[in-house]
């Protein structure tokens, strides 16, 4: 996000790159934990439609890559399965979409409204590049409402009720290398609301030698998810449970989509970590640990990596308590059992199994310290003890 005094400088025109970067570090902590700069808590479709056009508009505005147009000036967007049919002058669920005179737009392309240089750890990606950085951005709006959202100010947001900054693709590429960022990450809200951005700064990135990442809930039309992921080097997928009814009531999306995005990204060759938040109470049953190690399994392999991460208090649920580290670790043991090969432990400090280990001597292979990978002992892909290959993409 923005800090103070840059807030002000957006408002009256761009931000040199310095004091942007500078600003975006300096505040490197808060997304994640909820920093508040919109006030607004409910969904981005249920708050009123779009303004005019201001002046400014015109370099976010780029036409929508998937959507029908329909009679009498509507379009169905072919985004995300929600589908949505807008009329004239009204935006989609995600309120970052804008049907202008039956033409569809999105309202965020180069709009950031969160930079930071992260750890790759962080997103989390434990098999791919350990011990980078990410160039890593966001901007307004998302296709669900998680009631658990950490970043709900700015995924709940329409983007103009939150303080953004015009970066053209180019302009994340360059930073991206400024930064000795290998990666560029897409990340913090929706991924899937700003397709056409990341498209476009996928390709500038490679043109640049940089490598694109995205941190997505995997809720994508198979057609965009080929075209969009397919621009990506690693994506990472938060799986937010194993049960329609729990998608339905707590994330307001669908499971079925999600899964056949993962299904598709196998298929792709992507190389993809799945996260799974861990609420007490609600998705944390033996079977539904079970259910999801066995799938992952059967339909992706025993060798892509699940991180049980633990859920903190936010939004919509602050009543429930933070995940218990037994219950974490009862899923891991589940999912150890069922045969997958790197399960690990998210959100616990100092836990081991944050670590990598050889899945055939059990040593261990990659230790991390907080979001810092602070031994390495992989060599050319394999276990240095055993030679056991071991999947991910260890080096730059
Ligand atoms: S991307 Fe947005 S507008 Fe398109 S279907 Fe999904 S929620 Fe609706």
């Amino acid at each position: 996000m923005f800090c103070e005094l840059d807030l002000q400088n957006a408002v009256r025109g761009p931000l040199d790159r310095r004091s942007f970067l500078k600003c975006a570090l300096a505040s490197g902590a808060a997304l994640g934990g909820g920093a508040a700069l919109a006030s607004v808590a409910q969904p981005a479709a249920a708050m009123p439609a779009a303004a005019s056009e201001s002046e400014d508009d015109a370099r976010y505005v780029v036409e929508a890559k998937f959507y029908q147009k329909l009679a009498n000036r509507k379009i169905k967007c072919k985004l995300c399965p929600r589908e949505c049919s807008v009329g004239d002058k009204e935006r989609g669920y995600c309120g970052v979409r804008e049907n202008r005179g039956g033409t569809y737009y999105t309202l965020v392309h180069s709009r950031v409204c969160a930079a930071h240089v992260d750890p790759v750890e962080k997103k989390p990606l434990f098999h791919y590049l350990p011990g980078t950085i990410a160039f890593s951005i966001a901007t307004a709006g998302c296709n669900v409402n998680c009631k658990f959202c950490q970043n709900w100010d700015i995924s709940q947001s329409r983007p103009e009720q939150v303080p953004s900054h015009y970066m053209p693709p180019k302009s994340v590429a360059e930073m991206a290398k400024q930064y000795d960022c290998p990666t560029i990450a897409y990340t913090y809200s929706e991924p899937v609301v700003f397709a056409e951005f990341i498209m476009d700064t996928a390709d500038a990135g490679h043109a640049a030698g940089v490598r694109s990442i995205v941190v997505s809930n995997g809720f994508i039309q198979q057609d965009a998810l080929k075209e969009a992921y397919g621009r990506m080097d690693a994506v990472k997928i938060d799986l937010k449970s194993f049960s329609e009814s729990y998608y339905s009531k707590v994330v307001t999306g669908q499971l079925k989509p999600v899964l056949d995005s993962l299904v598709t990204l196998r298929k792709m060759g992507k190389w993809t970590e799945i996260v799974y938040l861990v609420l007490p109470t609600l998705n944390d049953s033996d079977a539904e640990f079970r259910g999801l190690a066995q799938w992952i399994k059967a339909n992706l392999g025993a060798d892509v990596p699940l991180h049980f991460t633990q859920f903190h208090p936010a939004y919509l649920l602050k009543n429930l308590p933070i995940t218990p580290v037994e219950t974490l670790e009862r899923a891991k043991a589940i999912a150890d059992a069922e045969g997958l090969h790197f399960v690990y432990i998210g959100n616990v400090p100092g836990h081991p199994a944050q670590n990598t280990y050889c899945p055939k001597c059990r040593k261990m292979l990659v230790e991390r310290v907080g979001f810092t990978a602070s031994e390495m002992l992989i060599k050319n892909g394999k276990c240095p003890f055993c030679q056991q290959p071991i999947p991910g993409v260890w080096h730059v």
